[in-house]
């Protein structure tokens, strides 16, 4: 069985305690590889090789380290077939998603700040004639990335690659249920002549590496992306070591059709965004409302596009829906499907799993699934299930749809559609998240901020945020 290995110190390693984690295949619910159950030793070991390899790669000139680091975003480029399918065997996600999708982004976020770096500049404030201040933007040292198992290989590099360009040396820790991708990427880093030491990738549980990477005292910052307890988790350990924080938590996305929308598009992409990846991409719209005019058209129109979707082997180009990432994973959305029903709501479509034949027989298949008749803020409404799961509820003026959009504790991101321009402008000043989609879902400039308000988050990634967040300011004053 293929074994996953750590990558310290420039080279493939097993981890210290020689222990090793079973690595499931979602799609067929077997184990298909072993992923390190590394410890803290490992992640020591990590900290003492990115620690000796600061000096040279903070030092190297902005143009040198993107380089490397552009050679790197083309051989991912020249792997995508190969990373696309261990993608999909290890998320559950279908093939074809992660070849258009999540692998090239994965290119970009690499190639984004690998070029941003070398345009990154700093402020100078005059003070007439008798003084200038400068501000220095320096890289940290050693900095730790956390990152989730929904969109492995384009989370974890949207978050290493800014750390390296602006010169830190990482340790990282992908999740440990989907290991893969982070593993074939290690080995592209060697290939890229990436300096060892630069960046450290430690497989492991959150619990034990994540965890100690967190409460590294050489470690002065965490960036990290996963669900909100475990982010209040980081930010108690790493608060009174006055760590530097970026947490991109989790979401309950309001979804807003009016009634003077582009139907057809509203209803199609809407299906996209209750869907896509298995309803786990942390930017799915879950909660759609409706507005009454519209509510029974729309439903109609929305079940029939849903229905055709096919929950299928990931392997397939025509399935639609995958695997979900992992039994616990699988066990949790079902559980809220039962809540659902408890608090009162109807199905309207799904609502179970499904049951594959031949070797996928077994696997984590989840059928879309639409509820309707439950109060905006029951459970089923407030709580992230991160599932093929959503919600339909009508609503009557904007100041309602307002209220029930805004009540959740998340507040990461909102879609809305209407062809009313000062409809768009309210909804987008009033809707209490990081980002709002108008018209259209998933839309991605690199270069805007993004994050979360309320419980979604702290801080911003994305262009020139990311790099100032990678690195420390400091300013320079001299009287002439
Ligand atoms: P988790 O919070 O469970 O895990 C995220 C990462 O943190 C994993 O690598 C996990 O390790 C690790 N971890 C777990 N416990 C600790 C700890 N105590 N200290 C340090 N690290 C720890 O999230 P999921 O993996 O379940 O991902 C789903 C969540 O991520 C959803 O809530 C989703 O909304 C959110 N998300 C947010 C995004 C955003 O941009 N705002 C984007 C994508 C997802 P391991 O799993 O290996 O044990």
């Amino acid at each position: 069985m293929q074994k996953i290995a750590n990558y310290i110190d420039g080279s493939l390693q097993e981890p210290t305690s020689n222990n090793y984690l079973e690595n499931i295949n979602p799609a067929i619910g077997k184990v298909y590889s072993l992923c390190p159950d590394s410890d803290e030793t490992d992640v020591e070991l990590a900290y003492q090789a990115a620690k000796a390899a600061f000096p040279e790669w903070s030092n190297m000139s902005a143009n040198n380290r993107s380089k490397i680091l552009l050679k790197l975003a083309d051989l991912i480029e020249q792997n995508i077939d190969k990373l696309a399918i261990a993608e999909s065997i290890d998320q559950g996600k279908p093939v074809w998603l992660a070849k258009l999708g999540e692998i090239p982004r994965a290119v970009e976020n690499i190639h984004f700040f690998a070029t941003a770096i070398e345009h990154f500049a700093s402020e100078s404030h005059s003070m007439g004639s008798h003084a200038i201040n400068y501000t220095l933007r320096t890289p940290i040292g050693v900095v730790g990335c956390i990152s989730p198992w929904n969109l492995p290989l384009y989370l974890f590099t949207w978050k290493i690659a800014p750390a390296l360009a602006a010169g830190n040396c990482v340790v990282a820790k992908p999740s440990e249920v989907t290991p893969m991708t982070a593993y074939l990427f290690s080995e592209l880093c060697i290939e890229a002549g990436l300096p060892k030491g630069v960046l450290n990738i430690v497989h492991g549980l959150g619990g034990k590496v994540g965890s100690a990477i967190v409460a590294h005292p050489g470690i002065s910052v965490i960036s990290f992306t996963g669900g909100t307890k475990t982010g209040a988790e980081i930010a108690r350990v790493a608060a009174p070591m006055f760590k530097k924080l970026s947490l991109e938590l989790g979401g309950k996305n309001p979804n807003i059709i009016f009634a003077d929308c582009n139907f057809d598009k509203a209803v199609a992409e809407s299906v996209r965004s209750s869907f896509s990846n298995q309803g786990e991409i942390c930017l799915c719209g879950s909660r759609i409302f409706i507005e009454k005019p519209i509510y029974e058209k729309f439903k109609a129109a929305f079940i029939e596009k849903s229905k055709a979707m096919k929950v299928g082997n990931p392997l397939l180009d025509d399935t639609k829906i995958g695997a979900i990432a992992s039994q616990l994973h699988f066990d949790k959305v079902l559980g809220y499907i039962d809540l659902a029903k408890e608090e009162g709501g109807t199905i309207l479509l799904g609502g179970h799993p499904v049951k594959l034949d031949g070797e996928n027989a077994d696997g984590y298949f989840i059928a879309p699934t639409i509820i309707e008749g439950l109060a905006y803020n029951c459970r089923t409404n407030l709580e992230e299930i991160f599932g093929p799961v959503v919600t339909l509820t009508p609503f009557e003026t904007q100041e309602e749809v307002l209220e029930m959009a805004n009540a959740t504790q998340y507040g990461l991101a909102a879609t809305v559609w209407t062809e009313n321009l000062n409809t768009a402008h309210h909804m987008a000043a009033q809707i209490k998240s990081g980002i709002v989609w108008i018209n259209c879902w998933l839309l991605r400039d690199l270069r805007t901020p993004f994050g979360g308000m309320k419980q979604s988050g702290v801080g911003r990634e994305g262009g020139w945020e990311a790099l100032r967040f990678f690195t420390e300011q400091k300013n320079v004053c001299i009287k002439f």
